[in-house]
């Protein structure tokens, strides 16, 4: 996969100042805020930063977390992952597989039959309605 690699300043220039936040500075939105809570809608969630298309909606399950929380990504390269220590906390977190935007953290504690719950930000990510374009953001 071809990286987007763009400056900080270049980052904030493009992202509202939440998107910025949570992508660029590892933010996390607080439980039952986000855009996605409860969202049924048909089609892939893209990130917000770089338009990677990072999980379909039918991975999407309801977690209780106050998260837009999926099964599996796409593909195996949709999105990395990397230990994270932060506040005390043993976590592994989920980063865009192409911009390196911060998406949220991956738990072992999802439904059969992978067991993972991916808890993601809702500001990290868009929704593309099913049959329309996943359109990659370009440099
Ligand atoms: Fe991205």
């Amino acid at each position: 996969m071809k990286k987007l690699a763009l400056s900080d300043a270049e980052w904030k220039k493009r992202l509202s100042p939440e998107e910025y936040a949570v992508l660029r500075k590892h933010g996390t939105e607080r439980a039952w805020t986000g855009c996605f809570v409860g969202s049924h809608e048909p089609g892939t969630y893209v990130c917000a930063g770089c338009g990677n298309p990072l999980f379909e909606a039918g991975s999407k399950f309801e977690s209780g977390t106050g998260w837009p929380s999926f099964t599996e990504p796409v593909g195996p390269d949709a999105v990395a992952t990397r230990e994270d220590t932060s506040y005390g906390m043993a976590r592994t977190e989920v980063l865009c597989a192409r911009c390196d935007g911060h998406l949220g953290h991956v738990f072992p504690d999802g439904p059969p039959p992978t067991r993972t719950r991916y808890c993601m930000n809702s500001v990290a990510m868009r929704h593309v309605p099913k049959g329309e374009p996943l359109d990659l953001v370009e440099e």
